[in-house]
């Protein structure tokens, strides 16, 4: 059986081999993919392990294995974050604790090594069942039901077989996990009204599309399975990069910036 890790690496790599303006991005994620999936399978193959969902308790089990992440980042990553792998790796694991402990409470998209590390711990987390602790969560429906983080994409998807309608859920960017979310409402600030929300094609991206509110000024790019059954939407999303540039020049802001910046 392909795992969602391997399907996400699956599709990372066709996309890399013909991508355009993302082509450097995508080749450093096929790199990260691989490094979270060793990370997570760490994890997951502990003997008589499982996580509390304590940080701090859980990180000399999972601090093990972030070298070997750290190392993918110091040899494939883009310079500033790979001088930092560099950095972490010559430091005490305790410096990396630290960073980690306070991605944990206050999750930002702009830390790169906090999120690309615990993506797979969070993961794992909740396939397991257990609850993240000590941290502040936020609530809503804009909202990760499980770890609180913002939507990284929106998806589209058939509901059922025989069903012609379509249903929308988004992908959490801290824990990756979704949630179904309604199909006509801004993702950051629950805009509902028509006018206020506009759409964004572009002939490149067929199946990926800007969802922009004119209420917050925030967007999220949606990804349609019903289009394309074979896209892996946090990797197809980052492929779309050029539609990023788009909506920033048009003056919206990303809600949850991807792992690799974009
Ligand atoms: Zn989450
Ligand atoms: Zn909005």
């Amino acid at each position: 059986m392909t795992s969602w890790w391997d399907k996400q690496i699956q599709r990372a790599d066709h996309l890399a081999t013909r991508a355009g303006g993302s082509k450097e991005l995508l080749t450093f994620y096929t790199h990260l993919l691989r490094a979270q999936k060793e990370v997570y399978e760490s994890l997951r193959g502990r003997k008589d392990w499982l996580p509390s969902g304590d940080l701090e308790g859980d990180f000399p089990v999972l601090g093990e294995g972030l070298p070997s992440l750290l190392r993918v980042v110091e040899s494939h990553g883009p310079t500033p974050i790979a001088i930092e792998a560099k950095a972490l790796l010559e430091s005490d694991p305790e410096v990396t604790r630290e960073m980690l402990v306070r991605y944990w409470q206050s999750p930002s998209d702009i830390q790169f090594f906090g999120k690309a590390s615990l993506q797979p711990y969070l993961k794992w987390l909740a396939e397991t069942g257990a609850r993240p602790l000590e941290r502040e969560v936020s609530v809503g429906e804009r909202h990760c039901p499980f770890c609180g983080g913002n939507p990284q994409v929106s998806v589209l998807q058939t509901q059922q077989a025989n069903s012609e309608s379509s249903n929308r859920s988004l992908i959490c960017g801290t824990c990756l996990s979704s949630w179904e979310f309604r199909r006509v409402v801004c993702a950051n600030c629950g805009e509902e009204r028509p006018a206020k929300l506009g759409y964004f094609h572009s002939p490149e991206f067929d199946h990926v599309r800007i969802e922009a509110c004119d209420t917050c000024k925030y967007y999220i790019k949606g990804v349609d399975l019903t289009r394309v059954g074979l896209a892996a939407p946090i990797v197809d999303e980052i492929d779309a990069a050029p539609l990023d540039l788009w909506a920033r020049e048009h003056g919206y802001q990303k809600i949850e910036l991807n792992l690799v910046g974009v």
